[in-house]
């Protein structure tokens, strides 16, 4: 907006009119104290004025108007008689933009110079918004290089730690070996399988998550029986934890579409997850659910729960939950890539929990091929939990 000051109300309606006609918001004060006051209120991108005024002249108007800390960018044009040094002006008022016109007015200068001022303030306000633009890219790009960091040493470690197991395993059986004792050395071998699994299903993530980077992640999707991928992995389950009791509730009843590779990963997630964050309660309850054309499928626990804040946080890449991440080893990558893969199946994933008393993670997917690629995945989170 322009700021017109004038003590001649002649002067002010027709310069108002005239910059009204072209396109400018226009407002106007008749004194200095008026023009100071309004500053105060309200910023202008120009102010037209007039120097001879009674009281305070233009000149006092804007050295005042140059302690302002909201006029910095505030461009001023002086009326003047045609002998006025515009240097003696210069050194009251040092920000914005600063001009003359003597007087009488020649309103084709004026408009030329209105003008020019609102080009180089627009210049400017483009310049600055890019400017912030460009700082915060930059600081999401050095957050992004931090948590890479962060992730480098907590997957090395994460590596190291089954690895360990690994050799210290294998020198046992060495020495085992010669005493010929079959059943220790059955015994060893299974910890060293284990041990094997927890670093191949490291390795697969840590390599499912590259190709999501990359945009690689390949699905390949026929109809299958979601029934019976759930008692394979209820029954996978059973064998590698015995100590976790399983229940389950509903049925598919029909064929799904979609990878059943990557559902079962999504599955075999939401189970090791409820396993791992239940140190105390071992029980994992799978329901279930159908709906005219989805199929919801829940896995609870009555484990350490998470709360609101943190629900909506965990599905994104490399996020763990800071209370927990000492007591239980993970790379915060698993519910990320689930998420990737429900969204390719047109889906929604989600999860309901109270803190203390355990978490339902769970997903919904069509039953049938969709055609069209949705967007991007529905994050749900329970109001009410
Ligand atoms: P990870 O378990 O390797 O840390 P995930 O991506 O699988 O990574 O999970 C992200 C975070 O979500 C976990 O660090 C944990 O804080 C939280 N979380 C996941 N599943 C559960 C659960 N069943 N109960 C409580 N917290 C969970």
């Amino acid at each position: 907006m322009i700021l017109i000051v004038d003590d001649t109300p002649e002067n002010l309606i027709s310069l108002r009119k005239v910059l009204e006609l072209n396109g400018f918001e226009v407002d106007t004060a008749s004194s200095g104290e008026e023009a100071l006051r309004k500053v105060l209120k309200q910023s202008y991108i120009l102010i037209i004025l007039d120097v001879q005024m009674p009281d305070m002249d233009g000149f006092e108007v804007a050295e005042t108007l140059s302690g302002f800390s909201g006029t910095k960018d505030t461009a001023i044009i002086f009326l003047t008689a045609v002998n006025t040094d515009i240097q003696y002006v210069k050194k009251g008022y040092v920000s914005g933009g600063l001009d003359y016109i003597t007087k009488p007015v020649d309103i084709n200068i004026l408009l030329l110079k209105v003008k020019t001022f609102y080009r180089i303030y627009e210049q400017n306000r483009r310049l600055a918004e890019m400017r912030q633009a460009l700082e915060e890219e930059i600081e999401i790009r050095k957050e992004a290089e931090k948590k890479k960091d962060e992730f480098i040493s907590v997957a090395s470690h994460e590596l190291k730690t089954p690895l360990t197991s690994i050799k210290g395993y294998v020198q046992l059986l060495q020495r085992t070996i010669e005493t010929e004792k079959k059943e220790v050395v059955r015994q060893h071998l299974t910890r060293v399988q284990g041990q094997v699994e927890k670093l191949n299903a490291l390795v697969i993530d840590l390599l499912d998550m590259s190709r999501i980077e990359s945009g690689k992640l390949q699905f390949n999707e026929t109809y299958f029986s979601l029934d019976a991928l759930l008692d394979l992995v209820i029954e996978e389950t059973r064998q590698t934890h015995p100590e976790v009791g399983i229940v389950r509730t509903g049925y598919a009843g029909r064929e799904v579409w979609g990878d059943e590779m990557r559902i079962e990963q999504v599955l075999v997630n939401f189970i090791t997850n409820g396993i791992k964050y239940s140190p105390e309660q071992k029980e994992i309850e799978i329901h279930v659910r159908v709906t005219a054309d989805r199929v919801y499928v829940g896995v609870r626990d009555h484990g350490i729960g998470i709360n609101k804040e943190h629900q909506q946080h965990i599905f994104r890449k490399f996020y763990r939950v800071e209370d927990n991440a000492h007591r239980f080893q993970g790379l915060g990558i698993g519910l990320f890539i689930c998420q990737q893969i429900i969204e390719s199946h047109h889906g929604e994933i989600g999860v309901k929990s109270i803190p203390g008393e355990g978490a339902e993670f769970f997903f919904s997917i069509p039953f049938v091929h969709m055609e069209q690629p949705q967007a991007g995945v529905k994050l749900s989170l329970d109001k009410n939990s």
